[in-house]
Formats: C-alpha cells, structure tokens, sequence
C-alpha cells in the first residue's frame, strides 16, 4: 500500500472556489466512476447521480466520503453459482488530485490524521461538485487505523463505527479547514450522522461537549437534512454503548445520550440523524409513509428517488435525443419531447441495446441468446426481501408460458454481502432453477459481478425490468428507473417507486397484491402469458409503450427533478424566502443558459400525448 499523501503533479488541477459552496453532501459511499470502486449499489449510485445533476444544474454543493482504497469487492460465481469474492483495489494518489489538507480528530482515545482526495463531477456546461474522499493511510497514524478507509461495509461494528466518526467528525474537520461552513450538511443515510456531534462541537469552539446546551443542539439541526434509505431495520446501523464510549471518548458518548440519541439502549445512527436534522425525508412516497410510522415523533416527508438520465441512456438513444431534443442534457423535463420522436427511431434504439447486451453476455458466458426472444431482466443487491425466486414458484408453468410464446430469456445479476450467508444461498437457487428450466426451454444465465458497467447494460438491453420484493421493504429502487429511461417498462410489485410509476398497460405492469407468494407468482404468470408477450408481438404497439416509459415516466425519475425536489423542500424551503428560492431556480436558468448557447436547436413539438 502506497505511503504518500500527495498526487503526482500532473494531477494538480485547481479546486473550484468553495467560498461560495453551501451545501454539503455527506454519503459513505457514492459511485463516482465505473473504474473506481467507492460504491456497492444503490445508495452509492444515487448519491453519485444525485451530484451528476447537481453539476448539471450548477448546484453549490461539495460532497463527503471515504476512500475505500480496497473497494466494496469484485464477485466470483463457480459452476454451482457459489460466491467468492475479491478485494479491489485503486491508488487514488495516482488517480486524483490530493485536497491539500490533512485534519485530526481524536478518537478511541488517540489522535488519527486524516487526508482527503478530490474527485471533480463536471456537469454539463462544466460546473464542478467537489466530492472530498477522506483517507487515514498517513504515516504517523496506528497501524489499525490505517486501514480504516480501505473497505466498504467490511469489517465488524467497531470498524464501522470508527468509519462513520471519520466521515461524519473528519468529514466536518475538512471542510473547516478548507475555509467552508455550509449552511446545509445532507446526510444521505444515518452512516453521516455523526457530523452533528462534529457541528456541535465547532459551534462550543473548544469548550467542552459536556456545556452543550438544548439550544445548541437545535441550532445545528437547523443546518442538517437526513434522508433514510430503508424501512428494513437491519439497515439502521445501531452500536453497543461500550463500542460508543470506546471509539467517540466519554464526552462525545455522554453527549449523545444526555440528547436522547439512543435507541433500546444502542447508538442508533438513525436516531442520531434524526435529532440532530431539521429535515427528514423518505426516498419515495410510500417509503415516507412507512418510515413516518417507523418514527412517529418526526416529521417524514417523501422526496422520490431519481436517476441521472445522461448516464444512464443508451448511447444510441443519447444521439437520437442530441439531434432531436437537445435540451434533455440540462433539463430532463423536455424527455416529454419524446412524443415527437418516431416509434421506428426508438425501437431501432432498443434493437441496438439488447444487441449490445447479448455480445457482452455470449463475450462472458459462450451463450448464444436469440435476439427475437422475449429477455427479462433481474438485477440488484441479493437480500431476502427482494425475492429472486417469485419467478420459479411454479417451474412447469413458467416452462408452458416459454412454450407458447416462442421462448424466454431471464438475465440474472447481484451480488450478496460477503457476510450474508443467506443471501449467497439466494444465489445458488437461482443456479438450481437455471439447472431445472434449461431443458424445459427457458433459458436462464447469471451474469457475474453486477456493477455500473453491466447495471447499464442489462436496464438497457433487456426488453422487460423485473422487480419482485416483499412489500413494504423496498424503499425505492433505481434500476427499474434507469430501464424505463431506455424505454424498457417494469414488471413489478407495487412497492418503492412502482407505486408510482405504473401506469397498467402504458408503462408496464403491476404483479397483483396476493397473501401468498404463490398468489403473487400467478400474478406474475398471468401478466406474462396474457398481457406482456402478445404486445411483444406487435412491435409498433410495442415502440408506443418504450415511448410512454420515456415520455410519461422518464420526465420524473430523474434527478434533476428529485434535486430540485431537495432544493425547494429540503435545502432552502422558506417559499416566502426573497433569496432561496429563486436562487436554486436562477442557477438552473444559468446552467440552462451555457448550455443551450452550445446548441441552438428548436425542439420539435409534442406531437401526441396518447395512452
Ligand atoms: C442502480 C443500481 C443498483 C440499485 O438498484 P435497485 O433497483 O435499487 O436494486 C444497485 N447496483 C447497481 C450496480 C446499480 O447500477
């Protein structure tokens, strides 16, 4: 492992001015490059496509967050479909200017330093959102701590607390030392919330933790927002009070349970982020909905998950807009434009995505997949809620249904956390069922290491996006969001943003609420065989649906709609407020302005808004 701190000078490029920067955006992980693996899926991904459009849009934001120098992990699937996986590995110092700053904290009662890289997310008229990645492997700094930003969700809870007082106590030290007070601190999930005892300390200004008073707690709730990400509670880090008092010190620990912080006796990040936020919002409606019951002493508002649309689109179907609506770059509203667009241009688009799809699959597996068959796609993060095996509750007649309909192809991805021995399990039946189906005519692979790379080929290449969790656990979720962006509708239960998003028929279709799986599953079939693969025949009925998903769907899944959700409700929400708000507007009319002098295009009209 590398020992120093400073990049190589040909990556000593000048940091925008940050005086003027005020809101700061604080994620564990964010998914900045597909080369650079500080990310493991969704979370990671939505903060990355959140300061996506926030350089678009010329939004005054930084961003905070680890290094993670040895990655989330790279995926090996054997013949059985057993994970193992790998460590991997970048140097940043050859990669990313250095922040040119190091700070201390003090924890586990000891003094560790902390280093920063800067990676710049360039928008579209070439405004820059510095994302700072902190990093403790400095010499001079114990050997264990050292190591404390190398993994993402590795480790046991003592090395993920020790991660969380980095991020959120050394992500405050950072931007003090470079000259920064945000009047914002968004913490994208409880792993931040430490930042409000770091806030609370700045404000005493060395005295001690033990003076804070109600008041001063308050006053730094005014300067923070909490977004929470999942109504299933394991993912509400919680920490022994020992590990509390062991890693943050005796102040800090008193402080945090003086303000009511715990929960059942426990650090509970959650609880924390909520105390110390003035705002607090879910990643859908639904969501909200459920997390407002999951703490009834808060306010919950929704603010419904996006996804970066210029990332996520098709480069076929990128061109096609660029020619013909130009103005999508920076505004995703005008995707309405769509309706002006021919249905030919747009399923050529598709017929090019599954192409590429199926070049990457027969690259990876050897398989030959039939590009007229009907392919599903199944891919995300393998937890028990998200129930990969509602598809094969019923074998023989998902066999009947391939029959039918001249075939089907299912493309399975995800990865299980390393610890998760029941999600591995989740895996391998998926392997059992491909086993069983083959020779019943359905053929099923699954693709290896699901990552941004092959995530943007399956929501592309597929022809229809599955999602079948248990509800109400799946708070949003992304991906079917990036599909519909490529004009590939959904077939989901009516969980997260699908509550949302489906339109029965227009862009895709709902799996029916049942009490049973079995019931589910049938749902699932019936839509299949009755619904789903006689449009598939009928292209021109068809190319009308991949528009709608665009056209109805793909103008609100974006974040750059949910960022200015974020502005207008969360960031700066006084609507009689002089300044606020027209500022958040005059910076997008600004971002808009550069870059329409770029292209001078007039969009064509709407021609339709059938359904
Ligand atoms: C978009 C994305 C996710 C999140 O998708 P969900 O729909 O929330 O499951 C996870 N992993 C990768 C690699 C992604 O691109």
């Amino acid at each position: 492992m590398s020992q120093t701190t400073s990049a190589s000078p040909a990556l000593d490029v000048a940091c925008p001015d940050l005086s003027t920067r005020r809101i700061a955006y604080f994620s564990m992980e964010i998914a900045l490059d597909p080369a650079i693996p500080t990310y493991s899926g969704g979370l990671g991904m939505l903060a990355g496509d959140t300061l996506r459009s926030a350089a678009d849009t010329a939004a005054p934001m930084v961003a905070v967050s680890l290094v993670h120098r040895r990655g989330y992990f790279e995926q090996h699937l054997d013949a059985v479909g057993q994970q193992t996986e790998t460590d991997v590995v970048w140097s940043p110092e050859t990669t990313l200017p250095s922040a040119k700053k190091t700070v201390s904290i003090v924890m586990q009662g000891r003094k560790i330093s902390i280093c920063a890289w800067r990676f710049d997310v360039v928008g579209v008229a070439g405004h820059i959102i510095p994302v700072f990645l902190l990093d403790t492997d400095l010499e001079g700094n114990d050997p264990y701590d050292r190591h404390l930003t190398d993994h993402l969700y590795g480790g046991d809870t003592y090395y993920r607390l020790c991660q969380e007082a980095i991020l959120g106590l050394g992500g405050i030290a950072l931007l003090e030392a470079l000259g920064m007070t945000p009047e914002v601190h968004h913490m994208n999930e409880g792993h931040a919330a430490l930042l409000g005892i770091g806030l609370l300390e700045q404000r005493l200004n060395g005295a001690s933790l033990e003076t804070a008073t109600e008041e001063d707690r308050a006053a730094v709730a005014q300067l923070c927002v909490f977004t929470t990400h999942t109504p299933v509670p394991a993912g509400h880090d919680q920490f022994g009070t020992d590990q509390m008092f062991s890693v943050l010190g005796g102040e800090r620990g008193n402080t945090i349970q003086r303000f009511g912080c715990l929960h059942n006796g426990m650090l509970n990040m959650t609880y924390l982020a909520l105390r110390f936020s003035r705002y607090v919002n879910g990643v859908a409606m639904m969501h909200g909905k459920v997390s407002q019951e999951m703490f009834p002493d808060y306010k919950v508002h929704s603010i419904t998950n996006g996804v970066h649309a210029a990332t996520w689109i098709s480069k076929p179907l990128q061109d096609v807009l660029d020619v013909e609506i130009p103005e999508w770059r920076h505004d995703n509203q005008y995707l309405r434009s769509i309706y002006g667009v021919s249905l030919t241009k747009i399923a050529n688009c598709h017929v090019k995505n599954k192409q590429r799809l199926l070049d990457e699959v027969f690259r990876r597996t050897g398989q030959q997949l039939n590009p007229n068959v009907l392919t599903l796609g199944f891919a995300r993060r393998v937890a028990t809620y998200k129930r990969a095996s509602l598809l094969f509750q019923d074998p023989k007649r998902l066999a009947k249904i391939a029959k039918k309909i001249g075939g089907l192809q299912i493309l399975f991805a995800g990865k299980a956390h390393p610890a998760d021995g029941a999600g591995k399990g989740l895996i391998r039946e998926v392997f059992e069922a491909a086993a069983t189906l083959e020779p019943m005519g359905v053929t099923i692979l699954y693709l290896e290491n699901y990552d941004w790379k092959l995530g943007e080929m399956l929501t592309q290449g597929v022809d229809v996006w599955v999602n079948t969790p248990r509800r109400p656990y799946e708070a949003s979720g992304t991906s079917g969001m990036k599909a519909l962006l490529n004009g590939v509708p959904s077939l989901s239960v009516l969980d997260g943003w699908w509550v949302e998003g489906c339109a029965e028929n227009v862009t895709g279709w709902a799996i029916e609420r049942a009490d049973t799986e079995e019931g589910e599953s049938c749902s699932l079939y019936d839509k299949l065989e009755n619904m789903i693969a006689p449009l598939y025949q009928k292209p021109s009925a068809w190319a009308r649906m991949q528009q709608h998903c665009i056209g109805v769907n793909g103008i609100f899944f974006n974040t750059h709609r949910m960022l200015a959700q974020y502005f207008n409700n969360a960031y700066f929400p006084q609507v009689s407020d002089e300044e606020a708000i027209p500022m958040a507007v005059d910076m997008m009319a600004t971002a808009a302005k550069s870059s329409s002098e770029k292209t001078s295009k007039i969009i064509k009209p709407i021609a339709s808004m059938p359904v």
